[in-house]
Protein backbone atom coordinates (compact mmCIF):
# COMPACT_ATOMS: atom_id res chain seq x y z
CA UNK A 1 0.00 0.00 0.00
CA UNK A 2 1.30 3.62 -1.20
CA UNK A 3 1.22 6.41 1.44
CA UNK A 4 -1.40 7.95 -1.23
CA UNK A 5 -3.77 5.33 -0.49
CA UNK A 6 -4.11 6.40 3.00
CA UNK A 7 -3.70 10.06 3.00
CA UNK A 8 -6.93 12.07 2.64
CA UNK A 9 -7.56 13.71 -0.70
CA UNK A 10 -8.39 17.17 -1.01
CA UNK A 11 -9.05 20.08 -3.37
CA UNK A 12 -7.52 23.36 -3.17
CA UNK A 13 -8.85 26.88 -4.55
CA UNK A 14 -6.29 29.51 -4.81
CA UNK A 15 -2.51 29.09 -5.71
CA UNK A 16 -1.10 32.38 -4.86
CA UNK A 17 1.65 32.73 -3.14
CA UNK A 18 0.07 31.55 0.22
CA UNK A 19 -1.97 28.74 -1.94
CA UNK A 20 0.90 27.42 -3.90
CA UNK A 21 3.14 27.15 -0.69
CA UNK A 22 0.22 25.16 1.17
CA UNK A 23 -0.09 23.26 -1.97
CA UNK A 24 3.57 22.28 -1.99
CA UNK A 25 3.27 21.06 1.77
CA UNK A 26 0.18 18.70 1.15
CA UNK A 27 1.67 17.22 -1.99
CA UNK A 28 4.64 16.71 0.02
CA UNK A 29 3.12 14.78 2.56
CA UNK A 30 1.39 12.63 -0.20
CA UNK A 31 -1.93 13.97 -0.20
CA UNK A 32 -3.81 13.73 -3.71
CA UNK A 33 -4.69 17.44 -4.35
CA UNK A 34 -6.76 18.28 -7.26
CA UNK A 35 -5.79 22.34 -7.64
CA UNK A 36 -7.74 25.27 -9.43
CA UNK A 37 -6.49 28.90 -9.97
CA UNK A 38 -8.09 31.70 -12.19
CA UNK A 39 -4.69 32.21 -14.12
CA UNK A 40 -4.08 28.34 -15.11
CA UNK A 41 -0.36 28.86 -15.73
CA UNK A 42 -0.06 29.21 -11.84
CA UNK A 43 -1.17 25.43 -11.18
CA UNK A 44 1.56 24.11 -14.12
CA UNK A 45 4.40 23.93 -11.54
CA UNK A 46 2.15 21.99 -8.95
CA UNK A 47 1.03 19.77 -11.65
CA UNK A 48 4.79 18.56 -12.32
CA UNK A 49 4.71 18.29 -8.68
CA UNK A 50 1.48 15.58 -8.63
CA UNK A 51 -1.46 18.10 -8.33
CA UNK A 52 -4.28 17.13 -10.53
CA UNK A 53 -5.50 20.76 -12.23
CA UNK A 54 -8.75 21.02 -12.86
CA UNK A 55 -10.30 23.21 -15.45
CA UNK A 56 -12.97 24.52 -13.39
CA UNK A 57 -14.28 25.24 -10.28
CA UNK A 58 -17.06 23.54 -10.52
CA UNK A 59 -14.26 20.46 -11.40
CA UNK A 60 -11.97 20.52 -8.80
CA UNK A 61 -15.28 20.84 -6.30
CA UNK A 62 -16.52 17.53 -7.57
CA UNK A 63 -13.21 16.15 -7.29
CA UNK A 64 -12.64 15.50 -2.90
CA UNK A 65 -14.93 15.89 -0.32
CA UNK A 66 -12.80 18.36 1.69
CA UNK A 67 -12.54 21.50 -0.31
CA UNK A 68 -10.21 24.33 0.83
CA UNK A 69 -10.17 27.65 -0.27
CA UNK A 70 -7.65 30.60 -0.25
CA UNK A 71 -7.95 33.21 -2.81
CA UNK A 72 -7.41 36.83 -1.79
CA UNK A 73 -11.39 37.87 -0.05
CA UNK A 74 -14.42 36.87 0.47
CA UNK A 75 -15.60 38.47 -2.76
CA UNK A 76 -13.67 36.23 -4.71
CA UNK A 77 -15.00 33.29 -2.60
CA UNK A 78 -18.44 34.17 -3.49
CA UNK A 79 -18.28 34.50 -7.22
CA UNK A 80 -15.69 31.25 -7.57
CA UNK A 81 -18.22 29.77 -5.74
CA UNK A 82 -21.02 31.12 -7.86
CA UNK A 83 -23.55 28.33 -9.25
CA UNK A 84 -21.24 25.67 -8.28
CA UNK A 85 -22.85 22.45 -6.36
CA UNK A 86 -21.52 21.93 -3.08
CA UNK A 87 -23.79 19.87 -1.76
CA UNK A 88 -22.02 17.24 0.72
CA UNK A 89 -19.09 19.37 0.57
CA UNK A 90 -16.64 20.05 3.81
CA UNK A 91 -15.73 23.68 3.04
CA UNK A 92 -12.98 24.89 4.85
CA UNK A 93 -12.12 29.01 3.51
CA UNK A 94 -8.45 30.22 4.43
CA UNK A 95 -9.05 33.38 2.72
CA UNK A 96 -8.72 36.74 5.00
CA UNK A 97 -12.15 37.61 5.63
CA UNK A 98 -14.11 39.77 8.60
CA UNK A 99 -16.50 38.19 11.07
CA UNK A 100 -18.81 39.31 9.37
CA UNK A 101 -18.05 37.70 6.73
CA UNK A 102 -16.92 34.32 8.07
CA UNK A 103 -20.80 34.12 9.54
CA UNK A 104 -22.40 34.94 6.65
CA UNK A 105 -20.55 32.24 4.35
CA UNK A 106 -20.75 29.70 6.59
CA UNK A 107 -24.17 30.37 6.33
CA UNK A 108 -24.17 30.83 2.43
CA UNK A 109 -22.41 28.00 2.55
CA UNK A 110 -25.00 25.84 4.17
CA UNK A 111 -27.92 26.81 2.77
CA UNK A 112 -25.87 25.13 -0.67
CA UNK A 113 -25.70 21.67 1.40
CA UNK A 114 -22.00 22.23 2.44
CA UNK A 115 -20.43 21.94 5.34
CA UNK A 116 -18.35 25.24 6.76
CA UNK A 117 -15.03 26.04 8.90
CA UNK A 118 -13.57 29.49 8.29
CA UNK A 119 -10.29 29.95 9.63
CA UNK A 120 -7.42 32.58 9.30
CA UNK A 121 -3.74 32.46 8.46
CA UNK A 122 -1.40 33.56 10.91
CA UNK A 123 1.94 32.38 9.17
CA UNK A 124 3.68 33.89 5.61
CA UNK A 125 3.88 31.76 3.06
CA UNK A 126 7.95 30.46 3.37
CA UNK A 127 6.17 29.84 7.29
CA UNK A 128 4.22 26.82 5.83
CA UNK A 129 5.25 23.22 5.73
CA UNK A 130 8.11 24.60 8.89
CA UNK A 131 6.54 23.80 11.95
CA UNK A 132 9.35 25.80 13.90
CA UNK A 133 8.28 29.18 12.31
CA UNK A 134 5.50 28.96 14.40
CA UNK A 135 3.31 30.04 12.18
CA UNK A 136 -0.28 28.53 12.91
CA UNK A 137 -3.92 28.77 11.08
CA UNK A 138 -7.21 29.93 13.43
CA UNK A 139 -10.25 27.91 12.54
CA UNK A 140 -13.73 28.58 13.58
CA UNK A 141 -17.52 26.82 12.92
CA UNK A 142 -18.14 23.34 13.31
CA UNK A 143 -15.84 21.49 15.74
CA UNK A 144 -16.75 18.29 14.59
CA UNK A 145 -15.83 18.99 11.22
CA UNK A 146 -12.48 20.76 12.25
CA UNK A 147 -11.53 17.34 14.28
CA UNK A 148 -12.39 15.20 11.34
CA UNK A 149 -9.85 17.03 8.87
CA UNK A 150 -7.49 18.32 11.39
CA UNK A 151 -4.33 15.88 10.59
CA UNK A 152 -4.76 17.14 6.87
CA UNK A 153 -5.40 20.75 8.02
CA UNK A 154 -2.20 20.78 10.47
CA UNK A 155 -0.02 19.40 7.85
CA UNK A 156 0.73 23.00 6.54
CA UNK A 157 0.81 24.78 9.81
CA UNK A 158 -0.54 24.34 13.54
CA UNK A 159 -4.08 25.02 14.38
CA UNK A 160 -5.79 26.88 17.27
CA UNK A 161 -9.59 26.70 17.42
CA UNK A 162 -11.28 29.50 18.40
CA UNK A 163 -14.71 28.12 18.78
CA UNK A 164 -18.16 27.19 17.27
CA UNK A 165 -18.98 30.85 15.99
CA UNK A 166 -17.84 31.30 12.53
CA UNK A 167 -16.72 34.28 12.99
CA UNK A 168 -14.22 33.32 15.65
CA UNK A 169 -11.46 32.57 13.55
CA UNK A 170 -10.74 36.04 11.56
CA UNK A 171 -12.08 38.27 15.10
CA UNK A 172 -8.85 36.42 16.50
CA UNK A 173 -7.24 36.57 12.72
CA UNK A 174 -7.93 40.12 12.50
CA UNK A 175 -7.18 41.40 15.99
CA UNK A 176 -3.56 39.91 15.81
CA UNK A 177 -2.63 41.85 12.34
CA UNK A 178 -4.52 45.06 13.71
CA UNK A 179 -2.08 45.08 16.31
CA UNK A 180 0.49 44.16 13.84
CA UNK A 181 0.35 47.19 11.85
CA UNK A 182 0.20 49.49 14.73
CA UNK A 183 3.39 47.87 15.45
CA UNK A 184 4.64 48.21 11.93
CA UNK A 185 3.42 51.94 12.46
CA UNK A 186 5.65 52.66 15.66
CA UNK A 187 8.71 51.64 14.22
CA UNK A 188 8.52 53.36 11.29
CA UNK A 189 8.10 56.45 13.30
CA UNK A 190 11.04 55.87 15.08
CA UNK A 191 13.00 55.39 11.63
CA UNK A 192 11.91 58.09 10.30
CA UNK A 193 13.16 59.92 13.02
CA UNK A 194 17.25 58.85 12.67
CA UNK A 195 17.12 59.37 8.78
CA UNK A 196 20.12 62.27 7.46
CA UNK A 197 21.50 61.86 11.24
CA UNK A 198 24.62 59.96 12.17
CA UNK A 199 22.57 56.48 13.55
CA UNK A 200 22.01 53.83 11.24
CA UNK A 201 19.70 51.71 10.89
CA UNK A 202 21.18 48.73 11.95
CA UNK A 203 22.16 50.32 14.85
CA UNK A 204 19.20 50.91 16.03
CA UNK A 205 17.24 47.82 15.29
CA UNK A 206 18.91 45.80 17.98
CA UNK A 207 17.76 48.48 20.71
CA UNK A 208 14.49 49.29 19.44
CA UNK A 209 13.51 44.84 18.86
CA UNK A 210 14.87 45.13 23.01
CA UNK A 211 12.41 47.96 23.71
CA UNK A 212 9.36 46.62 21.60
CA UNK A 213 10.06 43.14 23.72
CA UNK A 214 10.18 44.83 27.08
CA UNK A 215 6.76 46.37 26.44
CA UNK A 216 5.52 43.35 25.60
CA UNK A 217 4.15 43.58 29.29
CA UNK A 218 1.42 45.91 27.71
CA UNK A 219 -0.02 43.15 26.31
CA UNK A 220 -1.00 40.85 29.55
CA UNK A 221 -1.18 44.01 31.61
CA UNK A 222 -3.78 45.85 29.77
CA UNK A 223 -6.03 42.54 29.43
CA UNK A 224 -5.80 42.40 33.34
CA UNK A 225 -7.36 46.10 33.38
CA UNK A 226 -9.99 45.34 30.86
CA UNK A 227 -11.27 42.10 32.67
CA UNK A 228 -11.09 43.92 36.28
CA UNK A 229 -12.34 47.45 35.17
CA UNK A 230 -8.79 48.72 37.46
CA UNK A 231 -6.85 50.93 35.75
CA UNK A 232 -5.40 52.66 38.60
CA UNK A 233 -3.49 50.00 40.58
CA UNK A 234 -0.16 49.51 40.45
CA UNK A 235 0.60 51.95 37.67
CA UNK A 236 4.03 53.11 37.22
CA UNK A 237 3.77 55.26 33.94
CA UNK A 238 0.27 57.41 35.01
CA UNK A 239 -1.59 59.13 32.28
CA UNK A 240 -0.89 62.52 33.03
CA UNK A 241 3.39 61.94 32.80
CA UNK A 242 2.63 60.04 29.43
CA UNK A 243 0.45 63.04 27.60
CA UNK A 244 3.11 65.31 28.96
CA UNK A 245 5.76 63.09 27.30
CA UNK A 246 3.63 62.72 24.14
CA UNK A 247 4.34 66.34 23.82
CA UNK A 248 8.03 65.73 24.08
CA UNK A 249 7.79 62.95 20.97
CA UNK A 250 5.57 65.55 18.61
CA UNK A 251 8.48 68.43 19.07
CA UNK A 252 10.99 65.93 18.34
CA UNK A 253 9.05 64.55 15.25
CA UNK A 254 8.46 68.35 14.64
CA UNK A 255 12.48 69.03 14.69
CA UNK A 256 13.12 66.53 12.58
CA UNK A 257 10.78 67.36 10.06
CA UNK A 258 9.04 63.81 10.25
CA UNK A 259 5.71 63.85 10.13
CA UNK A 260 3.97 62.61 13.25
CA UNK A 261 0.62 61.58 11.33
CA UNK A 262 1.28 57.44 12.33
CA UNK A 263 1.55 58.03 16.10
CA UNK A 264 -0.74 60.97 16.66
CA UNK A 265 -3.61 58.66 17.32
CA UNK A 266 -2.62 56.90 19.79
CA UNK A 267 -1.70 59.64 21.80
CA UNK A 268 -4.36 61.96 21.04
CA UNK A 269 -6.65 59.20 22.50
CA UNK A 270 -4.71 59.01 25.37
CA UNK A 271 -5.21 62.74 25.65
CA UNK A 272 -8.95 62.29 25.49
CA UNK A 273 -8.89 59.84 28.67
CA UNK A 274 -7.16 62.13 30.35
CA UNK A 275 -9.57 65.33 29.52
CA UNK A 276 -12.40 63.04 30.08
CA UNK A 277 -12.11 62.96 33.86
CA UNK A 278 -9.21 64.20 35.92
CA UNK A 279 -9.37 61.36 38.17
CA UNK A 280 -7.95 59.20 35.03
CA UNK A 281 -4.64 61.02 35.37
CA UNK A 282 -3.80 58.17 37.98
CA UNK A 283 -4.09 55.46 35.00
CA UNK A 284 -2.01 53.88 32.65
CA UNK A 285 -2.78 54.02 29.33
CA UNK A 286 -5.58 50.79 28.69
CA UNK A 287 -8.05 52.72 30.39
CA UNK A 288 -8.17 54.59 27.02
CA UNK A 289 -8.88 51.75 24.87
CA UNK A 290 -12.40 51.68 26.09
CA UNK A 291 -13.08 55.01 24.11
CA UNK A 292 -12.57 53.48 21.03
CA UNK A 293 -16.02 51.55 20.90
CA UNK A 294 -17.48 54.52 22.32
CA UNK A 295 -16.23 56.53 19.42
CA UNK A 296 -17.67 54.43 17.14
CA UNK A 297 -20.94 55.12 18.66
CA UNK A 298 -21.10 51.41 20.23
CA UNK A 299 -21.63 52.53 24.04
P1 LIG B 1 -2.04 36.44 -3.90
O1 LIG B 1 -2.34 37.84 -4.29
O2 LIG B 1 -0.67 35.90 -4.12
O3 LIG B 1 -3.07 35.45 -4.61
C1 LIG B 1 -4.44 35.75 -4.66
C2 LIG B 1 -5.20 34.53 -5.14
O4 LIG B 1 -6.58 34.86 -5.26
C3 LIG B 1 -4.74 34.08 -6.53
O5 LIG B 1 -4.93 32.69 -6.64
C4 LIG B 1 -5.72 34.84 -7.43
O6 LIG B 1 -5.88 34.29 -8.70
C5 LIG B 1 -6.98 34.68 -6.63
N1 LIG B 1 -8.01 35.64 -6.98
C6 LIG B 1 -7.99 36.97 -6.78
N2 LIG B 1 -9.14 37.53 -7.19
C7 LIG B 1 -9.89 36.51 -7.69
C8 LIG B 1 -11.18 36.43 -8.25
N3 LIG B 1 -11.95 37.52 -8.40
N4 LIG B 1 -11.64 35.22 -8.65
C9 LIG B 1 -10.88 34.11 -8.49
N5 LIG B 1 -9.65 34.11 -7.96
C10 LIG B 1 -9.17 35.29 -7.55
O7 LIG B 1 -2.44 36.31 -2.35
P2 LIG B 1 -1.96 35.22 -1.29
O8 LIG B 1 -1.93 33.88 -1.91
O9 LIG B 1 -0.76 35.72 -0.58
O10 LIG B 1 -3.16 35.32 -0.26
C11 LIG B 1 -4.30 34.47 -0.36
C12 LIG B 1 -5.07 34.59 0.96
O11 LIG B 1 -4.20 34.22 2.03
C13 LIG B 1 -5.54 36.04 1.21
O12 LIG B 1 -6.83 36.02 1.77
C14 LIG B 1 -4.51 36.54 2.21
O13 LIG B 1 -5.02 37.56 3.04
C15 LIG B 1 -4.21 35.26 2.98
N6 LIG B 1 -2.92 35.33 3.69
C16 LIG B 1 -1.77 35.64 2.98
C17 LIG B 1 -0.58 35.78 3.67
C18 LIG B 1 0.69 36.12 2.96
O14 LIG B 1 1.65 36.51 3.64
N7 LIG B 1 0.77 35.99 1.64
C19 LIG B 1 -0.52 35.63 5.15
C20 LIG B 1 -1.77 35.24 5.76
C21 LIG B 1 -2.92 35.13 5.05
P3 LIG B 1 -4.92 34.72 -9.90
O15 LIG B 1 -3.66 33.93 -9.73
O16 LIG B 1 -5.69 34.38 -11.10
O17 LIG B 1 -4.69 36.22 -9.75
Amino acid sequence: MTDNLVKTPLTLLGLGDMGTALARTWLAAGHPLTVWNRTTAKAEALAAEGARVAATPAEAVAANELVVLCLLDDASVGSTLDGVDLRGRDLVDLTTGTPAEGRSRAAWAEARGARFIDAGIMATPSMIGVPEAGGYVFYSGSRPLFDRHRATLEVPAGSRFVGEDPGHAALHDVALLSAMYGLFAGISHAYALIEGEDVAPKDLAPLLSQWLGAMGFFVGNAAERLTSGDFTTEVVSNLSMQVTASGTLLRTAAEQGVDAGLITPYLDLMRERLAADPAHALEDTAGAITLLRRRAGRN
